[in-house]
């Protein structure tokens, strides 16, 4: 467990690799995920922060049927998540990403939105160049968050320890601390290699109505005005850069609207709950 809070404040702490409450970590042990909780942040991580959850029966869930319809689909997959917290977590709200955790087969996963690998993911040719780059890798295509993606991830995963998801970020899955450094260093040194210019302290604007990732829609809104709070300034510095960095591969690709309606809809669901639990 110190393994775990200690890289989780580590790379937590780090802007260049997640900001906000964004990002997450998990670790395995006996059958048992103890994963981030919803929106804490991962700099000043204590362990009553982490949910412990049972893998099996988190496993079992990518195998459900569910309703097409969103919101039924939505709700029927929080409540099995629900179902699957230990006895005596049950006030607490794991991360909505707990079920990509449970699917790696490694004891440690790091799940971060540098902004450049977003260059990466956020750009026109970022398929292309994962493949050239991170041949290793699974690239999993925007897609809606929750049930979605976690299906899609389980068929292609095939116990990898690499991911990278469109207009999103990266997970590493690793047994030890050290691989998951490993991981992590080795992705930014070869993305920093394809930046070929230094960065101008002054970088253009970009349209929040078009945002890269969840993150951005979380914290920015989706304009005209920008929220007067220091992580909407925060996410905004990002999305400049996110842009700047696209550059190099291929431009900048922002989340298709059919993503952002989905996702303005069901942050706002998962705020409904939280409030009313
Ligand atoms: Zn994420």
């Amino acid at each position: 467990m110190q393994t775990l809070i200690n890289y989780s404040r580590k790379y937590g702490s780090d802007p260049e690799l997640v900001l906000a409450g964004g990002g997450n970590t998990s670790m395995k042990e006996n059958g048992v995920l103890y994963v981030k909780g919803s929106g804490c942040a991962l700099s000043t991580i204590e362990k009553d922060n982490f949910v412990a959850m049972d893998i099996a029966k988190l496993r079992a869930i990518v195998n459900n049927v569910y309703p097409d319809n969103d919101s039924a689909r939505e709700a029927a997959f929080l409540a099995d998540m629900s179902a699957a917290k230990l006895p005596g977590e049950e006030a607490k709200r794991p991360s909505v990403e707990a079920l990509l955790h449970a699917l790696f087969p490694q004891r440690y996963v790091l799940h971060l939105h540098p902004a450049l690998v977003n260059g990466l993911t956020c750009g026109v040719d970022g398929e292309k160049a994962a493949a050239e780059l991170f041949p290793e890798a699974v690239w999993v295509e925007a897609c809606k968050p929750g049930f979605t993606l976690a299906k899609l991830l389980s068929d292609k995963l095939n116990g990898r320890n690499t991911v990278l998801l469109q207009n999103h970020g990266v997970f590493f899955a690793a047994d030890t601390e050290a691989e998951l450094a490993g991981l992590l260093g080795g992705m930014l040194a070869k993305l920093s290699a394809r930046v070929t210019e230094a960065m101008p302290a002054v970088l253009p604007d970009v349209d929040i109505s078009k945002p890269f990732t969840p993150d951005h829609i979380v914290y920015c809104g989706l304009g005209p005005v920008l929220p007067d709070t220091d992580n909407a300034r925060l996410l905004y510095k990002d999305a400049q850069k996110i842009n700047w960095y696209s550059g190099f591969f291929g431009g900048p690709l922002p989340l298709k609207q059919e993503l952002v309606d989905f996702i303005t809809h069901w942050e706002a669901e998962s705020y409904r709950k939280k409030k009313s639990n």
